[in-house]
């Protein structure tokens, strides 16, 4: 092992990650040809056009349920996935949901400011809860959403797809490897071009807002390529288009300072296209670009070595990870106290935002 080089070492972790990168992994149940029924709560845009199509190519689980609060919808969502009448509920009723055993998880899709109240009606409901990032407005939301799953012996996870994709968990697996030595600093930034069109991402009370959005994907990366809680963080807002984000951030810069000495120069932002990782060590550096995409996730290192694992679907791993979890009685990925975590640091990155002041994590 020692006359390894670190290239060599490093294409060998990356055969060895793709295995481990199969969590939960027991070929028991795959003999037992169950797949676990799942209810999408909220039909906008990524239940239409992302998870929907991704259940489709589930081996573990399938779209058995909706939960919607516009009719108009039903017959729609009915016909493309034969979705039986029993199985359709709004949001008034969806306790009922209790009574239902076709539908084993509850995904909750909605605006960020329904994610605490919805997942914890399904918790109490008996089913699984998967739930959206960011995983609420505030810490105090992520603990009662974790505290109702416990008490009712259910599992939740947090949608971050990212932590399910081979070239993210290979990063992942070098923040314990280290084959570039000691992490220095990282750069995260993830955007995208919000036309201003009015949304409830837009809107303070919703839960809107670049950071809460985007920025969140800056921040978690920051914290699984350097496997760390970050100790202090300093964070401005900024607007080039006061007229539209009146009550919002824009643009949140943020630098997160880690134990291990690592700096994290962060950046989110809903009027400019980011979506760069980049992590410097000592001896070297590698870095993910796109790293939060819907696929394509690509990057390099310093020595050349190709992170380019293709992944036929980023949902549909992230949900079968889950579901094997769920049937297997093994730990999810991303659970919720993954979820806390983050919101942690955005409550503080917003504290320092608005005072202009260094907030330490304890
Ligand atoms: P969206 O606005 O397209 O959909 C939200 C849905 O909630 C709509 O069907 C809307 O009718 C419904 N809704 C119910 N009550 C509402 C209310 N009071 N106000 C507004 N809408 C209401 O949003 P989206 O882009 O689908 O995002 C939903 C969630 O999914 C968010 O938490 C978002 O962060 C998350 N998301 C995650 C990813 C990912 O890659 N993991 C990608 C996109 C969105």
């Amino acid at each position: 092992m020692k006359d390894l080089s670190r290239r060599q070492f490093v294409k060998l972790a990356g055969t060895s990650a793709g295995i481990v990168a199969l969590p939960n992994l027991s070929f028991g149940s795959f003999f037992q040809n169950k797949k676990l029924g799942v209810a999408l709560v909220g039909l906008g845009y990524y239940s239409t056009d992302l998870l929907a199509p991704a259940l489709q190519l589930t081996k573990h689980c399938e779209l058995r349920g909706i939960v919607t609060g516009s009719p108009e919808k039903i017959p729609v969502w009915q016909s493309k996935y034969g979705i039986k009448d029993r199985n359709v509920y709004n949001y008034e009723n969806m306790h009922q949901l209790a009574n239902n055993d076709d539908i084993d998880v509850v995904y909750i899709v909605l605006p960020n400011s329904m994610h605490a109240e919805y997942s914890m009606i399904a918790a109490k409901a008996g089913k699984h809860v998967w739930c959206e990032k960011p995983m609420a407005k505030t810490v105090a939301e992520c603990q009662s959403i974790i505290d109702a799953c416990n008490k009712n012996k259910r599992y939740l996870s947090i949608g971050y797809r990212m932590q399910h994709e081979p070239n993210t968990q290979r990063i992942i697996q070098w923040a314990t490897e280290k084959p570039y030595g000691k992490i220095e600093s990282l750069m995260a930034e993830a955007g995208f071009y919000n036309n201003g069109r009015d949304h409830w991402k837009l809107r303070k009370a919703m839960g809107g807002g670049a950071m809460y959005d985007m920025g969140v994907y800056s921040l978690n990366a920051a914290r699984y390529v350097t496997g760390e809680e970050p100790i202090a963080v300093t964070a401005s807002h900024a607007t080039n288009r006061p007229e539209i984000f009146t009550e919002v951030d824009e643009t949140t810069t943020f630098k997160l300072e880690f134990p291990g000495g690592a700096i994290a120069k962060c950046k989110t932002s809903f009027g400019a296209n980011l979506n760069t990782l980049k992590v410097n060590c000592e001896n070297g550096w590698y870095k993910l670009s796109p790293f939060q995409a819907y696929n394509g996730i690509k990057g390099t290192t310093s020595d050349d070595i190709a992170l380019n694992t293709p992944i036929q679907n980023e949902q549909a791993k992230q949900m079968d990870d889950d579901a094997l979890a769920i049937m297997n009685k093994s730990k999810v990925l991303v659970p919720g106290e993954e979820g806390l975590k983050d919101i942690r640091v955005v409550e503080a990155i917003y504290q320092s935002g608005k005072s202009g002041k260094r907030i330490e994590l304890s």
